[in-house]
C-alpha cells in the first residue's frame, strides 16, 4: 500500500453518484484518498494517459461508452491500474463480467457503505500488486530459460570459435597479415562469450559461490571504486545499520549489483544529486514472503537511492527485462538490471523498484540473514587495538574521499555515522534525529554552504548536549574561529589511529 494518499480516478457521469463515493471513502479518514474525476470515458482515456492513479472506480454506464466495452477499453489502456468496476442493481451481471476479463472487483450502486468500499480499493491495490509482480517474474522467468539457453549454446560454439582461431594464429607467424585478422575475430568471439555470461546470470545458470559477510564490510570496502565511477557533482551517503545481521551470498555477485545501480543512479543524474546507499535489518513476514516468492524470516535490505529523473511506469515495468534500455547506443546494453535480478533471485532473495518520473529512483535489494556468525571479509586489523566505541557522530566533511575514510575508520570501530557534505546537510539530518541519539559532532571548519563553526554554533542552540570535534587543514583558522580556542580540534592530514583516540578522547571528557 502506498505510504501517502491513494489516487483515485473516478470514473462517473452523475455527480451525486460521484460526490457520495467521494463522501463514502472521505468518511473513512479523508486525507487517504485524492480524487481526479471525469464524466466520459474518453476524458478518462487522456487521464490515465497523463497522470499515474492507485486505483480507477469505473461506472459502466457513462455518455460514451456503456456496458463491458467501458471496461475493455479502459483495460486496454491502463492493464496495470486496478480496476472497480460500479454498476446498477439490474446488471450486476455486468460486473462478474467485468471481474472474468480482469477487473478487481465490483460494487452496486446504492449498496456500498464506507467499510466495503475503503476495503474494495485496499484490496484491489493489494491483488493487482500481487498479481503484476506474479506476471512480471513469470515473464522474466520465461525470458530467463530462453536466453540460458541459448548462452549455453553460444558458449559451446565460441569456444569452438576461440579455440581453433587460437591454434590458427599459433601456425602463422606473427608478421603474416592474416595473422592480425584472426586476433580481431579472437576478441570478437571474447566479447561476445562476455555477452552471453551476462546472460547466463540473468538466467540465473551461472556459478554462484554463496559464502557468509557482513553487507557493510562489502559497502564500505567497494566505496572507493563507487565514488570513482560516480562525479563530482554527485553526493554518495552511505547510511549503514551499525548491528546489520550477516548474509548468505556471493559477495562478488553482488559487489556487481552494487556496481550496476550505482552506474544507474549516476546516469540518472547528468547534473548531479544524492546518492544515499542504506542498509538496515528487516523482518519479513508470511504475507509479503508469499508475494515475493521467499520464505518469511530475517532479511537485510540494501537501498540504492537517487534523486535523478525517475522513470514512467512503462519503463518501470520492464526494467529488469533483458537488453531493456532506454540509453543511447553504445551507452546502455540492458544487461544491468537483468543481471542483478538473476544474482537475487538466485542468492535467495527479492529486487524491487520505486520511481516516478523527476522524482527519483529507490533499488531495495533484500538477501536472506545467514544464521552463522562469522563473516569472509576482512575486518579492519587495526579494530582490536583502537580505541572504538558505540556511540553515533554526525561527520560533516565535504571533501569525499575524507569523508569515507573517515566513515570506514569510524564504523570499523563500531561507532554509528551519520555522514553530510556540508553544514546544511548535517543540521538536517540532526533534526531528523531526537535529542540524545547524536553523541558527537565532527566537522571540518570550511566547507560551502554552511562551513563548520557555523554549523557548531547553531546545533548548539537546539542541541547543547552534543560534543564537538574539529578538523581542518589549518590550525589558525580553527584557532580563531573557536571562541577562546578551547574547542576540541584535530589537525588534517590525521591518521585512523589519531582520529579514533581523539574521538574516544572528546566523547569521554
Ligand atoms: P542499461 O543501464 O544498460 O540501460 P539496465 O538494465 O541497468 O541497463 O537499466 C535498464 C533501464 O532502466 C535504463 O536504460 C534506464 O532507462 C532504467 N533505469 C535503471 N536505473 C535507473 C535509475 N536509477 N533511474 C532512472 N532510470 C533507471
Amino acid at each position: 500500500m502506498p505510504d501517502r494518499p491513494i489516487k483515485i480516478l473516478l470514473v462517473e457521469d452523475n455527480p451525486g453518484d460521484a460526490r457520495l463515493i467521494k463522501e463514502t471513502l472521505s468518511e473513512a479518514a479523508a486525507d487517504q484518498f485524492e480524487f481526479a474525476c471525469a464524466e466520459r470515458l474518453d476524458l478518462a482515456l487522456e487521464q490515465v494517459a497523463q497522470h499515474e492513479f492507485d486505483v480507477i472506480l469505473l461506472d459502466l454506464t457513462l455518455p460514451d461508452s456503456s456496458g463491458l466495452q467501458t471496461f475493455e477499453k479502459m483495460h486496454t489502456q491502463a492493464p496495470g491500474i486496478p480496476t472497480i468496476v460500479v454498476t446498477g442493481m439490474d446488471v450486476e451481471i455486468l460486473g462478474t463480467e467485468a471481474v472474468q476479463k480482469g477487473a478487481q472487483d465490483y460494487l452496486i450502486k446504492g449498496q456500498v457503505d464506507t467499510p466495503l468500499l475503503v476495503r474494495s480499493v485496499r484490496y484491489a491495490i493489494e491483488r493487482k500488486l500481487l498479481e503484476n509482480q506474479l506476471l512480471q517474474s513469470n515473464r522474466l522467468e520465461s525470458v530467463g530459460e530462453l536466453a540460458g539457453g541459448v548462452a549455453h549454446e553460444f558458449n559451446n560454439l565460441l569456444t569452438t570459435i576461440m579455440g581453433y582461431t587460437q591454434l590458427g594464429i599459433a601456425g602463422l607467424s606473427p608478421e603474416d597479415p592474416v595473422c592480425s585478422d584472426l586476433e580481431v575475430v579472437l576478441r570478437s568471439a571474447e566479447r561476445a562469450s562476455r555477452l552471453a555470461t551476462q546472460l547466463l546470470t540473468f538466467s540465473r545458470q551461472q556459478v554462484s559461490e554463496p559464502k557468509v559477510f557482513d553487507l557493510n564490510q562489502l559497502i564500505l570496502n567497494t566505496g572507493k571504486l563507487l565514488r570513482s565511477v560516480i562525479d563530482k557533482d554527485v553526493e554518495l551517503v552511505m547510511l549503514l545499520s551499525p548491528d546489520l545481521d550477516l548474509v548468505s551470498a556471493d559477495p562478488n555477485q553482488i559487489e556487481q549489483i552494487l556496481m550496476n545501480l550505482v552506474v544507474n543512479a549516476r546516469d540518472a543524474m547528468p547534473t548531479g544529486g544524492k546518492l544515499v546507499i542504506q542498509s538496515t535489518n528487516v523482518n519479513v513476514d508470511q504475507a509479503q514472503a508469499d508475494r515475493w516468492n521467499c520464505p518469511a524470516g530475517k532479511y537485510v535490505s540494501l537501498t540504492v537511492n537517487d534523486n535523478g529523473i525517475g522513470m514512467n511506469e512503462e519503463v518501470k515495468r520492464k526494467v529488469f527485462d533483458p537488453f531493456f534500455t532506454t540509453k543511447e547506443t553504445g551507452k546502455g546494453t540492458g544487461l544491468g538490471l537483468s543481471i542483478c535480478y538473476g544474482i537475487i533471485k538466485q542468492n535467495g532473495g527479492h529486487i524491487e523498484v520505486d520511481s516516478e518520473v523527476d522524482n527519483g529512483t529507490t533499488f531495495k535489494i533484500f538477501l536472506p540473514c545467514s544464521t552463522q556468525t562469522v563473516s569472509i571479509l576482512p575486518q579492519s586489523q587495526e579494530r582490536r587495538d583502537m580505541p572504538n566505541g558505540k556511540e553515533t557522530i554526525l561527520l560533516a566533511e565535504d571533501e569525499p574521499m575524507i569523508r569515507s575514510m573517515c566513515t570506514r575508520v569510524l564504523f570499523d570501530n563500531g561507532y554509528k555515522v551519520l555522514e553530510a557534505a556540508n553544514g546544511e546537510e548535517a543540521l538536517r539530518l540532526a533534526q531528523n534525529h531526537p535529542a540524545g541519539m547524536i553523541d558527537l559532532l565532527l566537522t571540518d571548519v570550511v566547507m560551502p554552504q554552511m562551513g563548520g563553526i557555523e554549523l557548531t554554533s547553531r546545533l548548539g542552540e537546539s542541541r547543547p548536549d552534543i560534543k564537538i570535534l574539529l578538523t581542518s587543514g589549518y590550525t589558525d583558522e580553527a584557532l580563531a574561529c573557536s571562541p577562546n580556542g578551547s574547542m576540541p580540534f584535530l589537525q588534517k592530514p590525521f591518521l585512523p589511529s589519531a582520529l579514533l583516540s581523539k574521538v574516544r578522547e572528546v566523547l569521554d571528557s
